[in-house]
């Protein structure tokens, strides 16, 4: 697999992420309140499957694993797409190897309108720019995209889910993912380890999980930082 939704967004982080995730994992520590986060993530992205009624889930997984088949979640959605299934969830696209799903799309008169659901009150830069590689991805797989929205958290549970518009944002950073998707892509596969010093791209936007590897520390404590997205 080349560079995923994901794995672009942690290189445009740190490029020594993304070299770390490939070649040495076992360093990542995930702290349990970032997982508390991703599982509500998870859970909100999973309810806002059925804000727009029935729909269809392309999920498939790698057999007695919780891994996703993405070559099999492309080859349903492809079919979904061709008979023009209304609604479609986790709908996965791959343009060389590089691959993105997308948590919803909405069939139009004119093709698909993209939602990306995003578990806080607020729209976010990196939101914008995760669509981005989306709507970059889709675009290389000849998908017409009209309308995109990122899908934020609603005041109350009477309006749950909130599209905002962000198509303009969106589309004008197109040759922004063009110009690092190839490079993230030569740096991951490279076989000597990323040589960056840390810095301010260890917590902003996203706390990374190699902070202790870094820092020559698993326990310093990170003191006075703000509250903290998480990538999902
Ligand atoms: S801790 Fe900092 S320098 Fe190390 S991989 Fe993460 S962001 Fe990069």
């Amino acid at each position: 697999m080349a560079i995923t939704k994901t794995s672009f967004m942690r290189g445009m982080q740190c490029p020594k992420m993304i070299w770390l995730d490939r070649h040495r994992p076992s360093l990542k520590v995930i702290p349990p309140e970032v997982q508390e986060r991703l599982d509500a993530g998870n859970e909100f992205g999973d309810k806002a499957m059925a804000m727009f009624g029935p729909y269809e889930e392309m999920t498939i997984y790698l057999p007695g694993t919780t891994i996703p088949d993405k070559k099999a979640m492309v080859a349903k959605t492809r079919e979904h797409l061709d008979k023009g299934t209304a609604v479609i969830c986790e709908a996965a696209f791959m343009s060389y190897n590089n691959y993105c799903a997308i948590d919803i799309l909405r069939k139009t008169d004119n093709g698909y309108d993209i939602y990306e659901v995003k578990n806080t009150p607020e729209v976010h830069e990196q939101y914008i720019e995760d669509a981005a590689f989306q709507y970059y991805i889709t675009d290389h797989c000849h998908l017409k995209v009209g309308k995109i929205f990122i899908v934020i958290r609603g005041e109350d549970e009477n309006e749950p889910f909130v599209p905002v518009d962000v198509t303009e944002e969106v589309k004008k950073k197109y040759n922004w993912i063009d110009n690092n998707i190839w490079r993230l892509n030569r740096i991951q596969k490279q076989s000597e380890e990323v040589e960056i010093e840390p810095g301010e791209q260890c917590n902003r936007p996203y706390e990374c999980w190699y902070y202790g590897y870094c820092h020559h520390t698993e326990t310093e404590e990170k003191n006075d930082q703000p509250e903290q997205l998480t990538l999902i």
